[in-house]
């Protein structure tokens, strides 16, 4: 058993994987994707601003979707997310096709970090989790 506290809510949980969010914070926001993917499709040329008014969801929360690719817009939308390898236009995730293509074959070339990938580390600022293997 693993308990651990909600990063929403704050309750104790039996945390399993992923973000140490609830099973009810994560229906929500689950159920609140849904809402946004469908706002979003109904919405093509809709803007950050306004789906975040109208699904009444935090930016960060769209841009965390956006990142693990679950939310992809269409091509005339006004949100122009840029590949950040490279700048190219893109529709979803963080990454164009061929930088995508060439970082796995650079997180697959065993033994060494290459500068790509030593590049990619610095460039993700955000906070993140690491598991420690002891
Ligand atoms: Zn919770
Ligand atoms: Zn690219």
């Amino acid at each position: 058993m693993n308990i651990r506290n909600c990063k929403k809510c704050g309750k104790m949980f039996n945390y399993v994987a992923g973000p140490p969010i609830c099973p009810v914070c994560r229906d929500e926001a689950e159920k609140k994707f849904q809402e946004v993917k469908e706002f979003v499709r109904t919405n093509r040329t809709a803007t950050m601003n306004q789906i975040v008014e109208a699904c009444g969801v935090d930016q960060r929360q769209v841009e965390q979707w956006i990142r693990e690719e679950r939310l992809v817009f269409s091509t005339d939308s006004p949100l122009k997310l840029s590949c950040e390898s490279c700048g190219k236009t893109i529709v979803t995730g963080r990454y164009c096709e061929k930088c995508k293509k060439e970082q796995a074959n650079t997180f697959s070339a065993a033994g060494r970090q290459s500068e790509a990938s030593q590049a990619a580390d610095k460039r993700d600022s955000g906070p993140k989790m690491y598991t420690f293997k002891k």
